[in-house]
């Protein structure tokens, strides 16, 4: 194996590296720690949102799309090198991550022209917000269990029915919604993926609060919703395979750009500044020992992640790899923050409004953050089956 990046890929680097020096945001919102832009506080949006802006103005949002779709034609490698220069930069986030990271691939697939030339444009500059409809209170890791019903009246689906967990759908100008539209078949044969406008007729949108504070998701409720024909994505009653399709890019998408050696470097860095015992926490050995076992992790996963992009660079589909990357990544930051806790004693609770709260309280945001990462985009369980049941070939539980 190679470990050394093409040399377009390094001119990438050089190129994005300049453009983030010259633009990041020289101030901060006081609580961007998670990236979170999804908050009712809407500071922390429109921070985000113009930054969102920024990075499109200067053509580095969706670089993996083809250049028709406003994309740069990123190969496989330059993506890797994007993520790692964000991360280096600790960049904010952009906001409509729904819209980059699932819709638009999963449209550049499956939609029809009409549908790729009147979304994808309006997703990269973040004009149209989107949101992802899947999980119902009695569907989640068995998402094909959904209830929500569309029935076909004229030119038109009639919607009914519930959502759950919606990520953003208080910012959201349209949704991808998956809908059942025939209850006799077998429950993956009977749902429809089609686009709704969230400015419909019948929607409402109730916030969740986590247990961050932050009001990233919501319950959705449907109620004689009209939805036009034409917004169907893939064949009536076919809409599980390309749910499927857009579960495929949340699962790499999550774990591939993330870096988890930054966060460790950010915990030794903390050790290295906290005093413990009258000295630093960084001259106790079993610290040391404890924050090297997190880096010998890191850098394991990311040779997986490097696993994965070979294959992907010899033209083979994306592995279970996926799952794997998912699943270690969420643990490992779970574990990663527990420590961090563990260092800071009674200072791991103060949050980033504390006047005496170390580094703004940013630890005890990443711990009551991490756990919603080991749910979100399938539960580290359902990854445990997958990786036993398609790697290992264990037999179905
Ligand atoms: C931060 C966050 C953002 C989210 N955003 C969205 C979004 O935008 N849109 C959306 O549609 N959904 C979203 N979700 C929902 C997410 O997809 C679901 O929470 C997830 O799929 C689990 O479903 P559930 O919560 O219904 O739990 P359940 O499926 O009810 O699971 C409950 C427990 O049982 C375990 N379990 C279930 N089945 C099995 C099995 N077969 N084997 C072993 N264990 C099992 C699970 O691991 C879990 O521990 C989000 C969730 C989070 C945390």
């Amino acid at each position: 194996m190679d470990f050394n990046y093409s040399e377009e890929a390094e001119q990438l680097r050089r190129e994005f590296r300049a453009w983030l020096e010259a633009n990041l945001p020289k101030a901060r919102v006081p609580n961007d720690f998670g990236n979170e832009p999804m908050s009712e506080d809407r500071t922390g949006w429109d921070f985000h949102l113009a930054w969102h802006k920024k990075m499109h103005a200067g053509g580095w949002v969706g670089i993996s799309w083809p250049k028709e779709y406003g994309g740069r034609g990123a190969t496989l490698e330059q993506q890797v090198v994007y993520n790692e220069e964000l991360v280096r930069a600790n960049a904010p986030g952009i906001v409509n991550g729904i819209g980059t990271m699932l819709v638009g691939p999963t449209l550049i697939h499956w939609g029809t022209e009409d549908q790729k030339k009147r979304h994808i444009p309006k997703i990269l500059s973040a004009e149209e917000i989107w949101c992802q409809g899947y999980s119902e209170p009695n569907a989640g890791s068995d998402v094909a269990s959904l209830q929500t019903r569309a029935v076909e009246q004229g030119d038109d689906f009639i919607v009914n029915g519930q959502k759950v967990w919606t990520s953003g759908a208080h910012h959201a100008d349209m949704c991808i919604l998956l809908v059942r539209t025939d209850p006799e078949a077998p429950k993956h044969k009977g749902i429809s993926y089609i686009l709704v406008d969230m400015h419909s007729p019948g929607i409402t949108v109730r916030p969740l609060v986590q247990i961050t504070g932050d009001r990233g998701f919501n319950e959705v409720f449907f109620e004689d919703v009209r939805v036009p024909k034409k917004n169907l994505v893939g064949a009536k009653n076919q809409g599980w395979q390309v749910a499927v399709t857009t579960l495929m890019f949340e699962r790499t998408g999550i774990s591939s750009g993330r870096d988890m050696m930054s966060v460790v470097d950010d915990l030794a860095d903390l050790a290295q500044r906290l005093r413990r015992n009258g000295r630093s926490a960084w001259n106790d050995t079993a610290v040391r020992q404890k924050i090297a076992g997190f880096a010998c992790e890191a850098h394991a996963l990311r040779y997986t992640n490097l696993r994965q992009l070979t294959r992907r660079l010899k033209g083979l589909p994306p592995g279970p790899e996926g799952s794997a990357g998912k699943l270690i990544t969420s643990e490992l930051n779970l574990r990663i923050v527990k420590f961090a806790m563990e260092l800071l004693g009674p200072y791991a609770q103060l949050d980033y409004q504390a006047p005496f709260a170390f580094d703004r309280g940013k630890w005890l945001y990443k711990m009551l953050a991490a756990r919603a990462l080991t749910i979100a985009g399938g539960t580290s369980e359902i990854q445990h089956n997958i990786i036993g049941e398609r790697v290992l070939g264990l037999p179905k539980g």
